[in-house]
């Protein structure tokens, strides 16, 4: 929608150019502000394009899968979206993974600033490593999470947050909202079945 204003405004101003006469300085003002509407509508559709590249190339290299998408639901994808209610899904046959609506704004703001970051925008890095632990394959929703847990300090890195608070806002994780969390499971624990002994496991010298 927002692109299609842009691309509105920059018809009109390719409009102008077209009339054979002198321009007024009036005619050069309203292109001016022809232009720069058409740069703020383009925007924000050109920052979530570029975030959700981003998001698409990281997650293609964890799950080793070159046909990986990550869509950032706008609000009106979330209206057509069947499974609106959760915070992101994902498909293991295609490798498409959408996070709804506002999930990729709060990681942005965590990723901008993640000294000063509320519970929802620390929130949104497990949904995204967990979408990705799906598209490498898993079904089990509790295998799925523990997955995420366990690659949340370097998935958080890769992201480019600083390694103390990757680990940190990781262990906090673990420690915290996850043991009451739906997909909880005894299992997944340092030492115990689900734990896959990773090098740069979130809980390698947790306390
Ligand atoms: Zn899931």
């Amino acid at each position: 929608m927002l692109v299609l204003i842009s691309l509105f405004c920059c018809w009109l101003v390719f409009r102008e150019f077209r009339k054979e006469k002198a321009f007024t300085n009036f005619d050069r003002g309203y292109i001016v502000v022809l232009v720069m509407l058409a740069m703020l509508f383009a925007w924000s559709p050109i920052r979530y394009w570029r975030f959700e590249s981003f998001l698409t190339n990281l997650a293609s290299q964890i799950a080793n899968r070159s046909d990986v998408e990550v869509h950032c639901n706008t609000p009106v994808d979330a209206i057509f979206d069947n499974a609106a209610t959760v915070a992101g899904h994902a498909t293991i046959e295609t490798g498409r993974i959408v996070l709804q609506y506002p999930l990729c704004a709060q990681l942005m703001d965590y990723l901008d600033d993640p000294h000063n970051v509320t519970k929802r925008e620390k929130y949104s890095v497990i949904v995204y490593v967990h979408e990705v632990m799906h598209i490498r394959g898993e079904r089990n929703e509790q295998r799925t999470e523990c997955q995420a847990i366990q690659r949340l300090f370097r998935v958080g890195m890769l992201l480019g947050l600083p390694a103390h608070i990757a680990k940190q806002d990781a262990i906090t994780y673990f420690k915290g909202d996850f043991q009451k969390h739906p997909y909880f499971s005894t299992a997944c624990a340092p030492g115990a079945s689900m734990d896959e002994r990773l090098p740069d496991s979130t809980w390698v010298g947790m306390d």
